[in-house]
């Protein structure tokens, strides 16, 4: 019966999702989007008011509100979708996996719906331009900073043969000293704090730092607590965040890859 089913395993077509499908696919991750021509003064109130963290809120600026969307802070928990009348839907792209902190904050005037456009450049959906960044390898340590292991479950999964990280020439290592890139997860607790700046010391230059979901971008939900001293860029440099909680397989390929792309 094992050795049918291995066979008939070896002997199916493989299936890989194609660069161009993985940047920017958010399917699934439960992150929200806006539509702004449902938007409403009061759609975007109750989302606000629904919103257990600081993702969503409302400001004045420039003489009009904003509805202000923080991915950094955004848990994912949907709350703003149930409230939000259609306006608020689950992200099918997000183009801020590996963008900067400020880019992964968007804005939208209240009055219009318009979208307030940032001035951080765009990331450009480039196959071809990623593909030729990739012909280089990249080692990658990830770094267990006091997550609750649900940003490991989804890194895990980007090393299976359905993702296939290793077709892009990333592979994963067993110290420091091998790595060009960590791959930092969890709010950084006190008993981790000295752990993760003595990983970063013995990474050699030039490196590069991610932060993973939630609590890597600001503490997710144990951001304030007496226990976290984080998050990640109170405490080493940091060049890239991806948000979710978790992250889905495909936003984090999509965000090395894009940090890989800034950096070039
Ligand atoms: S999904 Fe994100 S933005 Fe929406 S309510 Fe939850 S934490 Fe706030
Ligand atoms: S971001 Fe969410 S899934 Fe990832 S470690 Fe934090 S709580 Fe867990």
């Amino acid at each position: 019966m094992i050795f049918d089913t291995v066979k008939q395993s070896l002997s199916s077509r493989r299936v890989l999702i194609p660069v161009e499908q993985l940047l920017m696919d958010a399917q699934g991750s439960r992150m929200p989007d806006v539509q702004p021509s449902l938007l409403t003064a009061e759609i975007a109130r109750r989302a606000a008011d629904a919103c257990p963290t600081t993702a969503l809120t409302l400001e004045e600026a420039d003489g009009r509100t904003q509805l202000v969307l923080n991915y950094a802070d955004c848990v994912a928990c949907g709350r703003c979708i149930e409230a939000g009348a259609g306006a608020f839907v689950a992200a099918q792209k997000l183009a801020c996996c590996g963008a900067t902190k400020s880019g992964l904050v968007r804005r939208w005037d209240v009055a219009s719906g318009a979208e307030i456009v940032s001035s951080e450049r765009e990331m450009e959906n480039s196959a071809r331009e990623i593909r030729s960044l990739l012909g280089r390898a990249l080692n990658i340590r990830e770094v267990d900073a006091g997550s609750c292991n649900g940003c490991e479950a989804e890194i895990v999964a980007i090393t299976n043969p359905y993702y296939d990280l290793e077709r892009f020439g990333i592979h994963f290592v067993a110290s420091p000293k091998h790595a060009d890139m960590l791959l930092v997860t969890g709010p950084v607790t006190r008993n981790m704090a000295e752990a993760v700046r003595q990983t970063y010391a013995a990474t050699p230059s030039p490196k590069l730092v991610v932060a993973v979901g939630a609590c890597g971008c600001s503490g997710g939900i144990f951001a304030g607590s007496h226990a976290t001293a984080g998050p990640l860029d109170a405490i080493i440099p940091v060049d890239g965040y991806i948000p979710g909680c978790p992250p889905t397989p495909a936003m984090l390929l999509s965000g090395i890859l894009h940090v890989l792309q800034r950096r070039s």
